[in-house]
């Protein structure tokens, strides 16, 4: 068994012992989440999904993404202007969005550890390091902004 089939079986037998129905579309859903490595958002997923299963509406691929996220199988974030991503929930990281290409990237959540603490101290807030992105500008954009000066 690959990694991806491992993890799609993974989120397959949650969903059973959730008792829930396992629908083609739902199947097709989890597909596309375990192949996508990457950040996805409701949209995108409808498009792939379609892409085997046209007849699935973005509907009803909303309605499962809530069903996963509600099994803290997924997990969705914010990055900038644009519509919600979403992923397949594993490995706690935070992510950075580069306002000039739009590129989200993830990073190491222990890079937070200070700040969080600090917040955690001096606010008692508990800082949430997936859920939003911080916003900025890459290092190929900063240099391409850079030569063009
Ligand atoms: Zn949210
Ligand atoms: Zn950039
Ligand atoms: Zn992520």
């Amino acid at each position: 068994m690959t990694l991806d089939e491992a993890r799609r079986e993974e989120v397959l037998k949650t969903l059973r012992e959730h008792a829930k129905r396992i629908t083609a579309p739902k199947r097709a859903v989890v597909e596309v989440l375990v192949g996508a490595h990457d950040h996805l958002t409701a949209d995108e997923v409808t498009r792939h999904v379609q892409q085997v299963r046209p007849d699935v509406s973005p509907s009803t691929v909303y309605r499962i993404l809530e069903e996963l996220e509600g099994l803290a199988l997924v997990v969705h974030s914010h990055t900038g202007h644009a519509a919600a991503v979403y992923h397949l929930a594993g490995r706690s990281h935070g992510h950075v969005t580069c306002e000039v290409c739009h590129v989200t990237y993830e990073v190491p959540s222990d890079i937070f550890n200070r700040v969080a603490r600090e917040l955690d101290s001096t606010l008692g807030f508990e800082l949430d390091r997936h859920h939003v992105a911080l916003s900025g500008i890459c290092a190929q954009c900063r240099h391409r902004l850079r030569v063009k000066l």
